[in-house]
């Protein structure tokens, strides 16, 4: 199990590291601007450079390149079947399981090529966790869920107990929960099975949590208490979501990425590409482009 050529301890160290430095270091909240200070250009947690992936022949999305700030939130937004949901899922090798798929290009985390020959996947995906569109508890206890990963990796904390309790403080549903531990997981209202999956993600002391549409399942309410807790996560973790409402991305996110797909002339086939990269507050109000700006006006899409 480890990152060549970064060992998994070293990696280990660099994470610890990061810890204490972005404990620090996450951005301020600048309260008259009502937004917080990110700097000019993101400092990377990960990153991807000439990013392309296939299905079997198809190109599906072609030539992403995106760095992602630590400690922040980037929101993936576009119309339907433009490429964000399988930009995500290769940020943490997910592609792999899908038949067919092929990705081209680097991806990065801490300076080191995910796809490396010598890289193991399970390791990838304990510290670049994921959280779905679906909420998906195992059918099990609320605890036996949020202690799978962690004895599924191998991890040895000194107690359980208490990792289980702190990934459930850290997904905002040990009160709701702390007395019916043992009882299954499918009894929680759907925002609760949603945060249970956080949790979940939390258990394995990843780096970066991916959020595949997070709330699209789940009512007003429920989607606002994600909203919020993806909020206060940000503080220690980088995050990058998916979604397809941009009132959320415009919401929760500090940068924005915005793709479209576009016709190849000779096959028509639809590929998706990324138009613009930038601060949220940018791409919201004074966009770069004008296929982003009829895009968040409504005009397209
Ligand atoms: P989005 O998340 O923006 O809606 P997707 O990443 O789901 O877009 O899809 C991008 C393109 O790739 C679409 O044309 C879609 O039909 C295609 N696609 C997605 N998943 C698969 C798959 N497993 N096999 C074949 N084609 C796929």
């Amino acid at each position: 199990m480890s990152f060549n050529p970064i060992t998994a301890t070293e990696v280990d160290q660099v994470s610890d590291n990061h810890r204490t430095v972005k404990e620090k270091q996450a951005p301020e909240f600048d309260h008259s601007a009502g937004r917080r200070l990110i700097s000019d250009v993101p400092q990377a947690v990960m990153a991807v450079e000439g990013l392309r992936v296939y299905y079997g022949a198809f190109l599906a999305v072609r030539d992403v390149d995106l760095a992602f700030g630590r400690n922040e939130i980037t929101a993936l937004i576009g119309p339907s079947g433009c490429g964000k949901s399988t930009v995500i899922r290769c940020l943490n090798r997910m592609n792999d399981l899908v038949v067919g798929a092929r990705v081209e290009g680097v991806v990065k985390y801490h300076s080191q090529n995910i796809y490396a020959h010598s890289v193991d996947p399970i390791e990838v995906r304990r510290r670049i966790g994921m959280v779905f569109q679906k909420p998906n508890p195992f059918p099990k206890s609320i605890y036996d869920n949020i202690a799978y990963g962690p004895r599924v990796t191998g991890m040895k904390p000194d107690s359980m107990d208490d990792l289980v309790e702190q990934a459930l403080h850290g997904a905002a549903l040990w009160d709701e929960v702390k007395d019916k531990l043992k009882q299954n997981a499918y009894g929680l209202s759907g925002g609760q099975q949603q945060r249970l999956c956080i949790a979940r993600t939390l258990a394995t002391e990843p780096d970066v949590i991916l959020m595949d549409e997070p709330c699209s399942a789940l009512d007003p309410i429920a989607t606002s208490r994600i909203e919020d807790l993806m909020m206060q996560l940000r503080e220690r973790f980088t995050i990058i979501i998916v979604t397809h409402n941009m009132q959320q991305a415009a919401r929760v996110s500090d940068r924005t990425a915005f793709f479209t797909a576009q016709a190849d002339d000779t096959t028509g086939n639809r590929t998706g590409l990324l138009v613009e990269f930038d601060r949220t507050e940018k791409i919201f109000t004074n966009p770069s482009e004008k296929r982003t700006e009829d895009y968040t006006s409504g005009k397209f899409g």
